[in-house]
């Protein structure tokens, strides 16, 4: 009988983005598995050859690489390697790593769009124009074979898929029942909030997806799990999950109540709120910053704390009488 060895190792490499250093993890089993992939720098892939060589291995020797999501901080390194026969993730993912001129349109038309209805001001519409390319050279490739909650981990059989949407449509993480160990990806992290940001549907002309509300569902969803260690994309590794998705909850509807105190009695359009919301951010970092407004107005409709009514195609959003959160 031959034992298989199912070690898993971090990896830590830089980025370039505000976020910093992001991890990068090796799994022993029946096939060598990098889980991420970092990000396309050199000085990612320096990081990494050098960390991998200390355990062992050479960059020949990954044979699969398996993506938590799509974001370039997290798959960059595909490119880099040698004999590298799966690339394994949501389905969703595999869109982001072709990047099709009709995908692109579609993303770049649903934000025209939404920005539109968010009574964004013709001069920040400029931002559209980075949409297409948000940070710089990003990785292509494509998906080998796709994963979604319920399955294992292709050669690694302990290893249950969990979907957890919110951060990115195609967010997975990965959990492993026998020591409670959970590879979380960015939708679990102990020093930062992870941004539900906004993605187009995934078919043109669906309703698009309300990642807050996605969000939160997925947090709650991860309370019925034995979680002991989670070993998240990026910051220390920790324990005691249940304590920070309790947290996580409380901090956003702490955030939903700021939004209605904004509203107070007037009806404002999504781009008012969030100038309002995030006065010394929201021309920095639009496309966050409208992320985040548009996800708490969509926890609040859902909580019918706020109601929302279109004027000239612009939504209005007025606070509703007698709710509370
Ligand atoms: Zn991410």
């Amino acid at each position: 009988m031959t034992i298989v060895k199912q070690k898993i190792s971090q990896i830590t490499v830089p980025t370039p983005y505000a976020v910093g250093d992001v991890h990068i993890y090796v799994m022993e089993g029946e096939r060598l598995s990098i889980i991420d992939a970092g990000v396309k720098t050199d000085e990612a892939w320096a990081a990494f050859v050098y960390q991998l060589k200390q355990i062992g291995y050479e960059p020949k020797d990954i044979e699969q690489v398996v993506l938590t999501h799509h974001h370039p901080d997290h798959i960059g390194l595909i490119e880099y390697f040698p004999r590298l026969e799966e690339v394994v993730a949501h389905p969703q993912v595999d869109q982001w790593l072709k990047r099709e001129p009709d995908f692109l349109q579609h993303y770049q038309n649903f934000f025209q769009a939404l920005y539109h209805q968010a009574g964004v001001p013709e001069q920040y519409l400029r931002f559209l124009k980075q949409l297409r390319n948000p940070l710089g050279d990003v990785a292509k490739g494509n998906l080998t074979s796709m994963i979604l909650e319920g399955d294992s981990l292709p050669g690694h059989e302990e290893w249950e898929v969990i979907a957890t949407p919110g951060h990115a449509q195609s967010h997975l993480s990965f959990y492993r029942e026998k020591d409670g160990a959970l590879l979380g990806g960015d939708h679990l992290l102990e020093h930062i909030s992870p941004n539900p940001l906004l993605e187009p549907p995934y078919q043109p002309g669906e309703e698009r997806p309300k990642p807050m509300l996605q969000y939160r569902s997925s947090l709650k969803k991860l309370l019925s799990y034995d979680i002991e260690h989670v070993y998240p994309g990026h910051g220390k590794t920790f324990t005691n999950a249940a304590h920070l998705i309790n947290r996580r909850l409380e901090s956003q509807e702490k955030r939903a109540t700021k939004v209605r105190e904004i509203i107070g009695e007037a009806e404002m359009n999504i781009f008012q709120i969030c100038a309002c919301l995030f006065p010394n951010q929201y021309e920095k970092q639009f496309g966050l910053t409208m992320s985040e407004t548009i996800g708490q107005l969509d926890y609040l409709e859902d909580i019918k704390a706020v109601k929302a009514s279109v004027d000239d195609g612009v939504i209005l959003y007025q606070n509703l009488e007698g709710s509370h959160l």
